[in-house]
């Protein structure tokens, strides 16, 4: 039966395939191909490790004493049987045979499968026996990493032709697990839980694939296997479509396709206005490998690089000095002599250090944690981390153009005690012998705090780089990961363009550098807007530049200025700038 989940759009395109079902605990499971020439062996390993979770079973239950309660053999007997079940190791078998998955996957899309059924059941005592079935699932999940020699060595679907594309599908994906799937095997996403800004939204978008999240219940309604089309433009996603809707959108993803290969030509093209403003447009990145395509995309530099995301899937275990010199490093060689903003590391919120999701940050019961210890709370609270951080990225100064980014400022006393650490730092390498060079220093403006008193601010930094993803949550007080209050979260405010409009006017004012690097710098649905703020340094995923570029090529920056009081005085900002900006857009076209 064909029905539609709708969700908040989140990164744009349309992507057909086949639903994977994955419960979010165990969205870290390796998914990845096996060559045909390897289903067998794959299948012995699957098997492999089944058994040694029976004989493990067995030997426990040999060895109970003879006074223990008779539940506890009887449960054991239970995860025996299931083990032995066909419907667990004999299907999972055959997802390896249908369609190439690794032993863990299988096992996993099988349990999903066999959860389900153990959830219609009327029978309360049989609904129940689905947590023994996921324990059992885990311990042979256990078993198959920790055998020896691994899997077989993964292929991509394409090795062995004709396969069709996945697509994932979760209650909720943590940003440290969505940052696993950047060149997975998945092309496209939807998940329960999200805002239209929440971090794996972000990190969806820069894999730049299609993704609708906050659908509710899109994990509870799809089904293992399912055709589904992700609509990432209107936020729905359309299970079993029919032929014809099939067809309508296979027309769509050709022209989406055609689109951006046009697009694509624009890359040497320099961002210049129609009246000779130069733009400059950077990337937004979150792993070093990620300059590539930034390169490869036509940015200027990179004016984001999310540092945190080094720091997550280790376990609780810090990156070292060593590690994280090599990846700024990295970024700073890849870039060819253009600039790298490293921001120093934003964790907290809905970015934990571990895999917490959203909905399980929700049941551990963190009170605000967008209000707590997060980004450089959390650095001056751990002064040995932060100095660490620093020296590493001092030390990736000596190999090209490096720029100090500072996230959630909001007290001059901050700032002071960052200059303070910057000189000791620089104190420690010079002592030991490091060489680096100047490093500008910016801070964000993501808290109204920040953005009121920004004259104050500017007086001690270079820079500084308006993070309108957090300065629109602090300033409605909106979660911008909460898919309940989505709707409320309005870059069109009155008062988030006042702020926005205000910072780029008073740092341009103060001759220094000026930046946004939210999301806002990445839609073109806001080019113009910006530019007529005054905006001339935008941030974003790679994947964006194209299409930002292209309104900058088509603007005219003095007409658009002109026409920005009418829509800052307007109590309906979005419907002004359609009629205000559209009048003052450049004629040529690219
Ligand atoms: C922002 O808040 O706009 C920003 C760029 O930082 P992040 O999205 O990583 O919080
Ligand atoms: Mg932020």
């Amino acid at each position: 039966m064909s029905f539609q989940v709708f969700g908040i759009a989140v990164s744009r395109g349309v992507a057909i395939g086949r639903a994977v079902l994955v419960a979010s605990s165990r969205v870290d499971v390796a998914h990845y191909f096996v060559a045909p020439d390897q289903i067998e062996a794959e299948i012995a390993r699957l098997l492999r490790g089944r058994d040694a979770v029976v004989l493990e079973l067995e030997t426990l239950k040999e060895e109970l004493p003879d006074d223990a309660p008779h539940e506890l053999a009887a449960l054991l007997d239970v995860h025996l049987m299931l083990l032995h079940d066909d419907a667990l190791t004999g299907s999972a078998s055959q997802w390896i045979v249908d369609r190439h998955y690794n032993a863990e996957w299988a096992l996993s899309a099988q349990l999903e499968v066999l959860a389900r059924q153990f959830d219609e059941m009327e029978d309360d005592y049989l609904r129940e026996r689905k947590a023994d079935l996921e324990q059992v699932v885990e311990r042979v999940l256990g078993a198959l990493t920790h055998e020896e020699g691994g899997g077989a060595a993964p292929v991509t679907a394409r090795d062995f032709g004709g396969e069709d594309p996945l697509l994932l599908v979760a209650a909720d994906i943590s940003p440290a697990d969505m940052i696993q799937f950047k060149r997975s095997v998945f092309r496209g996403f939807i998940t329960d839980i999200g805002g239209k800004t929440s971090h794996t939204a972000i990190v969806a978008r820069s894999m730049d694939i299609p993704a609708v999240v906050g659908t509710r219940e899109a994990s509870r309604l799809i089904r293992q296997d399912d055709w589904v089309i992700i609509d990432g433009d209107a936020g729905t996603v359309i299970v079993n479509p029919s032929p014809i809707v099939l067809e309508e959108y296979r027309f769509r993803q050709r022209q989406s396709e055609l689109e951006r290969a046009r697009l694509a030509r624009l890359r040497h093209t320099p961002a210049v206005t129609l009246d000779g403003e130069h733009v400059e447009l950077h990337a937004n990145i979150e792993m070093p490998a990620d300059a590539e395509a930034a390169v490869s995309a036509g940015a200027t530099g990179v004016g984001l690089f999310r540092s945190e995301f080094l720091f997550m899937n280790r376990d609780g275990e810090l990156p070292s000095e060593e590690e994280q010199f090599i990846a700024y490093k990295a970024a700073v060689q890849a870039m060819k002599g253009m600039p790298v903003t490293i921001r120093t590391v934003d964790i907290g919120a809905d970015k934990p250090l571990d895999r917490l999701s959203v909905s399980e940050l929700r049941h551990e019961h963190v009170l605000n944690p967008a209000m707590g210890l997060r980004a450089i709370r959390w650095s001056l609270a751990e002064p040995s981390m932060f100095r660490q951080q620093l020296r590493a990225i001092y030390r990736a100064s000596a190999f090209g153009k490096v720029r100090l980014l500072i996230p959630m400022v909001a007290h001059l006393s901050e700032v002071r005690q960052i200059i303070e650490t910057i000189r000791k730092v620089q104190q420690q390498l010079t002592d030991a012998g490091h060489a680096y060079t100047r490093v500008e220093l910016g801070v964000m403006i993501e808290i109204p705090a920040a953005a009121v008193m920004l004259p104050l601010l500017l007086r001690h930094v270079d820079f500084v780089s308006i993070g309108t993803n957090d300065l629109i949550q602090y300033t409605l007080a909106i979660d911008r990961a909460d898919e309940a209050v989505a709707h409320l979260y309005d870059p069109w405010h009155p008062a988030v363009l006042q702020l926005i409009s205000q910072s780029i006017a008073q740092a341009r004012a103060a001759g220094k550098g000026v930046s946004v690097c939210g999301e806002m710098a990445g839609d073109p649905d806001f080019t113009e807007l910006l530019l007529a703020m005054g905006l001339r340094s935008f941030s974003m995923h790679p994947s964006q530049i194209p299409a930002v570029k292209q309104r900058v090529l088509r603007s005219d920056a003095h007409r658009l200025a002109a026409a920005l009081p009418r829509v800052l005085d307007s109590e309906e900002p979005f419907a002004a700038a359609e009629k205000e900006l559209a009048a003052a857009r450049g004629g040529a076209l690219h």
